[in-house]
């Protein structure tokens, strides 16, 4: 942790909303919901992971069953016919783009790593559909490395913090490294992703926000 991290409260802050998490039920069934499904297990978890952009946790475990069932390792996804592939993914958005990026990421995993999901960040971001956040939350989550992997939850909240003063995701993830310690790297996904789904969103719900003291954000409201 360097200087620049004084003062942003930043130990503080984690420890409250990890207290806070449990509280926050639908959030906490709906990552239930996702574990329930993926177990962890390299395969589905990336699968679920590149079905998960932009699209709701809640979406995205119910269709993510119902391929599982049909296929559940790279060789029998290729087996799907495109159009079957596309119907499974109607619900989730950019469905089409992701049904292929799906199969073009299972061609690879079979021919370039042995059926084997890489553990490694660079590998991984050259997958279809796997983008810097997608890499970092599975590489956290399945592999557990210490990285921070930033959404626009955790970009918004860090900003409105004073974390960091940034303009986009990858922005806040370089300087996050800078200001977050290294043993909190991981939480920073799971507990800002929730609080940013229960309460810190786009329109903030400041009245009942459990770090309202802490919080320096210009506009926040009570
Ligand atoms: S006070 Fe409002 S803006 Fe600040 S962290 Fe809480 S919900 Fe977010």
């Amino acid at each position: 942790m360097g200087q620049s991290s004084q003062g942003k409260n930043i130990e503080k802050i984690l420890s409250i909303l990890k207290k806070e998490y449990k509280n926050w039920d639908e959030n906490v069934a709906t990552v239930k919901q996702m574990i329930k499904v993926h177990n962890f297990e390299p395969f589905k978890s990336l699968i679920m992971a590149i079905i998960s952009t932009q699209t709701k946790d809640s979406i995205t475990s119910k269709v993510s069953e119902k391929l599982f069932q049909i296929a559940n390792s790279p060789k029998e996804i290729l087996k799907i016919p495109d159009k079957e592939l596309e119907n499974t993914l109607k619900s989730v958005s950019f469905y089409k783009r992701k049904a292929k990026y799906i199969k073009d990421t299972c061609r690879i995993i079979i021919e370039e790593y042995k059926n084997k999901i890489p553990s490694n960040f660079d590998k991984l971001i050259k997958l279809p559909g796997v983008g810097r956040k997608v890499a970092n939350v599975f590489l956290s989550h399945v592999y557990k490395k210490d990285v921070i992997a930033v959404d626009t939850h955790v970009h918004r909240i860090s900003n409105r913090l004073k974390w960091v003063n940034t303009k986009n995701p990858n922005q806040t993830e370089k300087e996050l490294y800078k200001v977050v310690p290294k043993r909190l790297w991981r939480d920073i996904n799971l507990y800002l992703v929730a609080f940013g789904q229960a309460i810190c969103s786009y329109k903030p719900k400041c009245s009942i926000c459990p770090i309202y003291e802490l919080c320096p954000y210009e506009n926040k409201r009570l």
